[in-house]
C-alpha cells in the first residue's frame, strides 16, 4: 500500500496550523487512494510532538536529533530527500511557508519528484494528482497536472485547508534515526526574535475593523480608528499599511502578519491578496467594502459592498451614533 508524506512543521514548542491543514487533505487524499496518512516529525531530542500528529495520521515517523530542535535547511533537505528516496510515498505535502519554499525545491531537485507549489487544492483524476493554484494575485485559478512519476510534490497554502476537530486516529508512532552522510548545516540558528506584541492583540479580538492600502493615507486611519471605537471593534491592517508605516506591524493581518478568528472581519479597501485572506480563514464572517466590484476579497466575503469605504464608514458611523 502507498502512502501520504505529510512533513510537520513546529515553532518555539507547537506545531503549526498548517501542519494540521496539510493531515486534513491528506486524510482525505488518502481515503481516495486507499492509503496512509504518515507525518514525518524532525525535531529535538524529548519533543512531545508526536502524540499530537498521530491522531492524525496512520503512521508518525520521528527523526529527533539536537541538530533538528529547529528547522535548518540543510539537514530538512537532506533528511526529507533522503526519505523520500527510501519510502517512495505517492505524494509528499509541505507547507507553501518560509520552510518549504526553502527546502521543498531542493528536495525536488535531489529526488527528481515533480514539485508543484503553493497548491490552494489537490485533486485527484484517475488516481494522477492535480493542483489548483492561483496566479495573478487571485483573479485567475489555473490547474496544474504532472509528468508521470513515481511520486509527486506539493507545497499547500497555508489556510487553503480546514483543519477541523481534533483528529480521530491513533497512528503509530515510530523512530527513525538520521540518515547517514547528511552534510554540515551552512548556518547557525540563534534565537527566535518575536515581533513586537503592542497594546492591541488582534487574535484575540471578535469584532476586526480592518484597513487596507484603500484608505490611501495615513490620515485617514483617524476615521476608522474612530469607526471601530464606536463599533468596540479593534483596528487591524493589511501588510501595505504596515509598509507605509501607518499603522505598526502588530496590527497586520496575513501569512506575514497574524492569523485572526474574529467573529466578525470587515475589510476596508482590502483587494484580498491570498497572503491576507489566509489571515482570516477562521473568521465567522468576512464583510468587505471595496470599491471594485471585482476585487478578489469578495469571493471569500459573506457579505460584500461595492462602494467608497469612506463613504460605508461615514454611514455607518452616522448610525452608531443616531442609533
Ligand atoms: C511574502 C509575502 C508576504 C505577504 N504577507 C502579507 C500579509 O501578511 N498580509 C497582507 O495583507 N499582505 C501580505 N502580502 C502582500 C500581499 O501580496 C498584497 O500586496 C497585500 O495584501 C495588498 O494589500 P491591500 O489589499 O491593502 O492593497 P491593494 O492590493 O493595493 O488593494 C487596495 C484595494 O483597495 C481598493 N480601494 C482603493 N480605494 C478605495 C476606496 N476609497 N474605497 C474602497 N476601496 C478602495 C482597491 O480597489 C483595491 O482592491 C505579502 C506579500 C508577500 C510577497
Amino acid at each position: 500500500m502507498g502512502h501520504i508524506f505529510v512533513i510537520a512543521e513546529h515553532r518555539n514548542g507547537e506545531i503549526r496550523d498548517i501542519t494540521f491543514e496539510m493531515l486534513q487533505k491528506a486524510g482525505a487524499l488518502a481515503q481516495d487512494l486507499s492509503c496512509n496518512v504518515t507525518a514525518v516529525l524532525l525535531a529535538g531530542p524529548g519533543e512531545t510532538f508526536a502524540d499530537d500528529l498521530a491522531k492524525w495520521a496512520d503512521q508518525v515517523l520521528v527523526l529527533e536529533d539536537e541538530r533538528i530542535k529547529t528547522y535548518d535547511s540543510d539537514f530538512y533537505t537532506g533528511i526529507v530527500a533522503a526519505l523520500v528516496k527510501e519510502q517512495q510515498p505517492l505524494l509528499t505535502l509541505m507547507g507553501h511557508t518560509s520552510w518549504g519554499m526553502d527546502y521543498a525545491p531542493a528536495v525536488a531537485a535531489r529526488t527528481g519528484y515533480p514539485l508543484a507549489t503553493d497548491a490552494t487544492d489537490i485533486l485527484l483524476e484517475d488516481g494522477f494528482p492535480r493542483v489548483i493554484r492561483q496566479m495573478y494575485g487571485g483573479k485567475l485559478f489555473s490547474r496544474v497536472s504532472f509528468s508521470p512519476s513515481a511520486g509527486y510534490m506539493i507545497t499547500v497554502r497555508p489556510g487553503a485547508f480546514q483543519a477541523d476537530g481534533a483528529g480521530e486516529k491513533s497512528g503509530e508512532v515510530v523512530s527513525q534515526t538520521l540518515p547517514e552522510g547528511l552534510e554540515s548545516p551552512r548556518r547557525e540558528f540563534l534565537e527566535f526574535e518575536d515581533t513586537a506584541a503592542g497594546d492591541v492583540d488582534i487574535t484575540q479580538a471578535d469584532f476586526l475593523v480592518s484597513v487596507g492600502r484603500g484608505v490611501g493615507d495615513a490620515d485617514n486611519i483617524g476615521t476608522v480608528q474612530e469607526l471601530a471605537d464606536l463599533l468596540g471593534g479593534t483596528l487591524s491592517c493589511s501588510r501595505p499599511v504596515v509598509d507605509k508605516n501607518w499603522l505598526p506591524k502588530y496590527h497586520q493581518v496575513g501569512t506575514s502578519g497574524k492569523s485572526v478568528k474574529p467573529k466578525v472581519y470587515l475589510a476596508l479597501g482590502i483587494s484580498g491578496a491570498f497572503q491576507h485572506v489566509a489571515g482570516i480563514a477562521g473568521a465567522d464572517c468576512v464583510i468587505a467594502v471595496n470599491k471594485d466590484k471585482k476585487a478578489p476579497i469578495f469571493r471569500v466575503a459573506d457579505y460584500g459592498i461595492a462602494d467608497d469605504l469612506f463613504t460605508v464608514v461615514d454611514a455607518l458611523k452616522e448610525k452608531t451614533k443616531s442609533g
